[in-house]
């Protein structure tokens, strides 16, 4: 089982690991702890880099297999034994990205439950590019200035986020997460990692986050499409 070390640390670049299993057939390693975001929950997966033995091999990504995150290996370098201690490193610049974009998503869907009472169904993101879906009967071209406006108000006001680990049953005592579908979380899961920004919005989520809103930057509303007669698409894009 690998420790989640992002979970808890998603300013984490570079740690120390020993690997737990090898994938020999697709190159992918799995290690006892691990900084690399598996993806998931509309967050592409991290690269980066493993070194074993003094030698630092390019990491194309990870992905979670049962309880292991494996480790995804470019080139043919030889792979290490089980045990084996191995320093691995995230490609910083591409996941901070991703967690000021990940992070202005939860500031959109804060603002347009506050403003306008529409849910959230569904986001995709890569780096400075995000897409949510909501049930959003009243959306319309003119809401996009309004909507660009409050959430560029909530980076200003340097919202702390929060992330915590509860226990299920104490998950589920919580109105805002029930609002958020936490009763679809499979069966098996003992443990809810919430993340909230503080006075704005609060979600199950296993992704990674800035610390403050103040750290996403600019976000810009780019478009919105209608998918349905209820739900809208809306599609931001996150600036320095
Ligand atoms: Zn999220």
């Amino acid at each position: 089982m690998t420790k989640l070390l992002y979970q808890t640390d998603s300013y984490l670049k570079l740690f120390e690991a020993r690997v737990s299993a090898i994938d020999a057939e697709n190159r992918g390693v799995a290690l006892d702890q691990s900084a690399f975001y598996p993806g998931g929950g509309g967050q592409p997966a991290d690269s980066g880099s493993l070194a074993i033995a003094g030698v630092t091999t390019p990491v194309k990504r990870a992905k979670k297999a049962g309880n292991e995150v494996f480790h995804y290996l470019e080139g043919d370098s030889p792979l290490p034994e089980v045990g084996a201690s191995v320093m691995g490193q995230i490609d910083w610049e591409r996941r901070y990205k991703l967690m000021r974009t990940h992070t202005a998503m939860h500031i959109l869907c804060g603002v347009i439950f506050r403003d306008y009472g529409a849910s959230v169904t569904g986001g995709d993101m890569d780096p400075l590019e995000g897409r949510m879906d909501f049930e959003f009967e009243t959306m319309h071209h003119e809401l996009v200035d309004q909507i660009q406006l409050a959430v560029n108000q909530e980076i200003a006001n340097a919202r702390v986020i929060r992330v915590a680990i509860l226990p299920r049953e104490e998950a589920f005592k919580i109105p805002d997460l029930i609002r958020t579908k936490i009763n679809l979380l499979p069966e098996g899961i003992s443990q809810v990692r919430t993340v909230e920004i503080v006075g704005l919005d609060l979600q199950a989520d296993g992704g990674t986050h800035v610390n403050n809103t103040a750290e996403v930057g600019k976000v810009r509303v780019v478009d919105y499409k209608s998918k349905g007669k209820i739900n809208k698409r809306i599609y931001i894009a996150v600036e320095d």
